[in-house]
């Protein structure tokens, strides 16, 4: 079932396997931006696990989800910090009151995360950003959800679509960010924030398994 426990899970298995990226994520952010985006993440989803293991406000998803959105924002720092923390407040928002959250309620979340992230940053799909694994994740989720699978099927759908939309960025000039000033330079290096997009969705998915 997708719960709070989930999303607890979520996150735990989150910051594990940020943690095990940290490097290629650096790696990554070295080809075409600073060179922090994997410091960034794993200091902030350390901390977001760190302060929703200390919390004793975790029955209900939305609860969890705010928890995380105000660490990431006060913890991610550069441009994935307000991101991020903007994704995880929004997609709160969207499950808010729920307990327990079925496909409908995962296309909810997905789709007001994605939509608190181009509020935020402004980037359209196609511009080399994390919203090249975001909006083909939302896509896939609810296409699966209208044709009837299960939470579990949908999440398995949005991670399948982030890990190609990651995949994807690799081929295109960025139009937002620190890429941005690079112009033909960016061409041939994956965007960070798209991969730690599909390492996050991915865990959302295996966590539901
Ligand atoms: P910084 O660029 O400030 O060092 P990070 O390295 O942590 O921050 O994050 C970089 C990532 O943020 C990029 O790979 C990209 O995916 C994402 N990003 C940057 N600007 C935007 C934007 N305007 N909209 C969406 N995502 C963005
Ligand atoms: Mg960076
Ligand atoms: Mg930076």
């Amino acid at each position: 079932t997708v719960n709070a426990s989930w999303v607890r899970a979520w996150l735990d298995k989150s910051a594990t396997v940020i943690a095990e990226n940290r490097t290629e994520l650096i790696r990554l952010d070295r080809e075409i931006g600073d060179g922090d985006h994997g410091e960034n993440m794993d200091r902030g989803f350390q901390a977001a696990k760190a302060k929703v293991d200390d919390s004793t406000d975790e029955a209900v998803p939305a609860n969890v989800l705010k928890l995380i959105a105000s660490t990431l924002i006060s913890t991610v720092g550069g441009a994935a910090g307000p991101l991020y923390g903007t994704a995880f407040l929004k997609a709160s928002g969207a499950v808010a009151g729920k307990n327990e959250l079925g496909p409908a309620e995962i296309v909810d979340l997905l789709t007001a995360a994605r939509d608190g992230i181009v509020l935020r940053g402004k980037a359209e799909l196609g511009d080399k950003t994390m919203i090249d694994a975001w909006t083909p994740a939302v896509d896939a989720a609810s296409k699966a959800a209208d044709a009837g699978a299960t939470a579990g099927a949908v999440l398995e759908a949005a991670a399948q679509a982030a890990e190609d939309g990651a995949a994807a960025t690799e081929p295109l000039v960025a139009h937002k960010g620190r890429a941005s000033y690079l112009g033909e330079r960016a061409v041939g290096h994956r965007d960070p924030g798209a991969q730690s997009t599909a390492l996050i969705l991915r865990v959302a998915a295996d966590t539901a398994k």
